[in-house]
């Protein structure tokens, strides 16, 4: 299919493995919602999770984040076109989404971005006073953070090999990281026994229930089936956080826009109608302007530890 990723990856079938039971609810029965190639998009009967299978092994998935991840020559399918250079968007998307950080909690403390990429929240955080601290997979991306922000703390890693002592942080975020990540119980747990017992955990993640995705199906920008593995809505993530000791004290589709410049949005539209390219090639000299765009296709979970009774 002409959607499909072009990765040396998909060429082996021994990358991929079938996933047997729903990672929340064990569930081995599901509904296909669609297919595409070697992928199944499926629905858990039991619980609801929408999640891909086969997947690529835990073994391969690094190898999807490398540099061409981050500099995509077929954005649509796996990975941005160029994401370091989209650093002055980011950077107003993140700074919207500190002011939710901040409703929340308004002492400035000790934080830690899980998947933080290029830096890029760190650096709003750490500009507004915070101390933070920051753990990326891909060795690629987190080199923008080190040598153009100087955040020399940024463990290049799975969080499990980071030294952090336990329930230190007063407030760890996680940027469209959950859905990428083969077990995410496990990774939860480990990350969240870092947050203090008063902390808060912010989470961003896109929503299959959205009207938005609804209405684009399989053409959903969000289906890129080589990273992301999960597809969740608001009661899966909910029912995750649950599963993890966490409780949700806000879940908003708010502030889940970003700043995209009109090459950008050129780009979404011609995924869904390739002539969408002609149509909108007047707006070519606009490329680099930028606005606020939000689907309310993506969610922001506000979540603390339950407390026990
Ligand atoms: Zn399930």
């Amino acid at each position: 299919m002409s959607d499909l990723p072009k990765s040396p990856l998909l060429d082996d079938p021994a990358n991929f493995s079938a996933v047997e039971h729903c990672t929340l609810c064990g569930g081995a029965k599901s509904t296909e919602q669609f297919r595409e190639g070697p992928f199944r998009v499926v629905r858990c009967d039991d619980c609801s999770l929408v999640y891909v299978t086969p997947r690529l092994r835990p073994e391969v998935l690094p190898e999807v984040y490398n540099e061409d991840y981050w500099s995509s020559k077929s954005p649509k399918e796996r990975g941005y076109a160029d994401y370091r250079s989209q650093a002055p968007l980011y950077l107003k998307t993140f700074k919207k989404r500190l002011a939710l950080v901040e409703r929340f909690r308004d002492q400035k403390g000790h934080a830690l971005d899980v998947g933080c990429a290029a830096g890029f929240f760190l650096k709003i955080l750490h500009d507004a006073g915070w101390k933070v601290e920051g753990v990326e997979l891909s060795p690629a991306i987190a080199s923008h953070a080190r040598d153009v922000y100087g955040f020399e703390q940024v463990h290049v890693g799975p969080i499990e090999t980071a030294n952090y002592a336990e329930k230190s942080f007063d407030l760890i975020t996680m940027w469209d990281v959950v859905e990428h990540v083969p077990e995410p119980i496990p990774f939860l747990e480990t990350t969240l026994s870092l947050l203090k017992d008063d902390g808060i955990f912010i989470l961003e993640t896109q929503n299959v229930e959205s009207k938005f995705a609804k209405r684009l199906g399989p053409k959903w920008h969000h289906y890129k089936h080589l990273e992301h593995l999960y597809h969740f809505s608001p009661k899966t993530i909910e029912r995750l956080l649950d599963a993890v000791g966490m409780e949700v004290l806000h879940l908003t589709p708010k502030f889940g826009g970003k700043h995209v410049s009109i090459e950008f949005v050129r780009e979404r539209a011609v995924r869904v109608h390739g002539a969408m390219k002609w149509a909108l090639l007047p707006l070519a000299p606009l490329n680099k302007m930028s606005f606020y765009v939000n689907m309310k296709d993506e969610m922001i979970v506000v979540a603390r530890k339950k407390r026990s009774s």
